[in-house]
């Protein structure tokens, strides 16, 4: 097909839409690790996820076989609402570069919540609702996840009790009131009403919360309440397989152009956009059927696969939540003040761990002045203004389109812009004042991490 007969957006029509997600796991050789208790150290069983997560969201966490789970009419029915998300081949940016590289993204940021954290919120919400639960609980970092969460319970009318870390709560007052406006509650945390908030507290006075922390008390919050179940928006494989609509909308309009890209770029914070953007065409190459590279883009104040380690590790602070294999700096390291408050995350996905250390993907880190370098070019020539986690992907993008450059190869780059960035303009602001900071771990940082990693032999 010529190239002119591509267009500048790719959507699909309604009839082209996916209605299965896919769940990588299936292809893979090498299963993730299984989840353990952290008290017996023996593999979680179903029962007893099903006292924190929701019982069909705990047979999508554990289902490592099924390669295609049919996506429930009620949920198509939402995503049908901002869905399908446009391809968009950045023309202006290719121009602005004078790269031989093409260059396209996928862009989950046209809906409210300004992510694509709705795609799982919806799925979780559904299943919390057919359970016949009361409500669900949550913690939210930068808030993105907290907003399409409470958008996705207002829908199906269950209740939706947000932890937001408390440095957030006070300086993003505008997400917070967009939730509070879909009907959630918002607490900072750490809180006195939870026992684990209470005790971080007293250990740590003053302290301004973190993700590993609101997590203990989102689940302890959910615990220990009738009809209520804790929900979490990445890191979890059932994630992933919710976001792989993202990768299988990507595939069936590039397949429909003819279209194949040599590489495939996301941001990864928790690894649920790039693992869902990647899922697809992953699942080719575990079959054998055709080849990509991967990239994985990290910042380099919390670089989990290129500085981690690959161990089992808690997923919180509190350490209440089950014990997860993955690359991870520690659940007691804590990140330099970034402005990827979504990148922010000690560990990473189990899937992208195994796929990461079976060298079937590549990851790097990228400092944070020069993504934010990278996101004002790009919001200049494509005008979009891109979250500063997404940002993570545009730079890698921009660098492998500067070596096609260098080279003179053609190649198709296809990344994943995630989200839109206007709850972070205090962000945006540091970078044209000049303030930002660029602080990487020091070794010894990191090892304080490492030291806190529990013994599982
Ligand atoms: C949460 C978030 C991320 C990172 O989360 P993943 O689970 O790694 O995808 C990236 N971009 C945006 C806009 C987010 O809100």
């Amino acid at each position: 097909m010529s190239e002119k007969t591509i267009p500048y957006k790719i959507y699909l029509e309604e009839n082209e839409l996916p209605t299965s997600w896919y769940n990588v796991r299936a292809d893979m050789k090498n299963k993730p690790a299984p989840l353990l208790n952290p008290a017996t150290l023996k593999p979680m069983t179903a029962e007893e996820l099903e006292t924190v997560f929701c019982k069909e969201l705990v047979q999508q966490e554990l289902d490592d076989t099924t390669p295609y789970i049919e996506i429930p009419e009620e949920i198509r029915n939402f995503y049908k609402m901002y869905r399908p998300s446009p391809l968009v081949r950045a023309y202006c940016l290719e121009e602005k570069l004078q790269t031989p590289a093409k260059i396209y993204y996928k862009f989950e940021g046209n809906n409210t919540s300004g992510s694509h954290k709705l795609n799982s919120a919806i799925a979780q919400a559904y299943y919390a609702k057919k359970q016949g639960l009361k409500g669900v609980t949550t913690e939210t970092g930068a808030g993105q996840w907290g907003t399409a969460l409470s958008m996705a319970c207002a829908y199906f009318d269950l209740d939706c009790k947000v932890y937001m870390v408390k440095v957030s709560y006070e300086q993003k007052p505008f997400r917070r009131e967009v939730m509070r406006t879909y009907g959630a509650s918002v607490t900072p945390s750490p809180s006195e009403t939870t026992e684990v908030g209470k005790r971080i507290l007293a250990e740590h006075p003053g302290t301004t919360g973190s993700l590993g922390c609101a997590i203990s008390e989102a689940v302890e919050a959910a615990t220990t309440r009738e009809g209520y179940r804790y929900v979490l928006g990445s890191v979890l494989s059932q994630v992933l397989l919710h976001q792989s609509i993202i990768g299988l909308e990507s595939k069936i309009a590039m397949d429909k152009y003819g279209i194949v890209p040599d590489i495939i770029i996301g941001c990864a914070g928790g690894g649920s956009n790039l693992g869902g953007l990647i899922s697809p065409f992953m699942g080719e190459m575990l079959r054998g059927e055709r080849d990509y590279r991967f990239i994985a883009v990290e910042p380099a104040s919390c670089p989990s696969l290129t500085r981690g380690v690959y161990a089992y590790d808690y997923c919180d602070t509190g350490k209440v939540c089950p014990l997860q294999k993955m690359y991870t700096l520690g659940s007691g390291f804590i990140p330099s003040p970034n402005h990827a408050g979504g990148l922010r995350y000690h560990g990473m996905s189990a899937v992208l761990s195994q796929l990461y250390d079976d060298g079937l993907m590549e990851a790097r880190s990228v400092g944070q002045t020069e993504v934010f370098e990278a996101a004002e070019q790009f919001a200049r020539v494509e005008g979009i203004l891109p979250a500063p986690e997404s940002s993570h992907a545009i730079k890698a993008a921009i660098d492998e389109a500067m070596k096609c450059k260098e080279t003179g190869e053609e190649k198709t780059i296809l990344f994943g812009l995630t989200g839109t960035g206007y709850f972070d303009m205090l962000a945006y602001e540091r970078f044209h004042n000049q303030e930002m900071t660029d602080y990487v771990p020091t070794e010894a940082d990191l090892k304080v991490g490492f030291d806190g990693l529990p013994k599982v032999e």
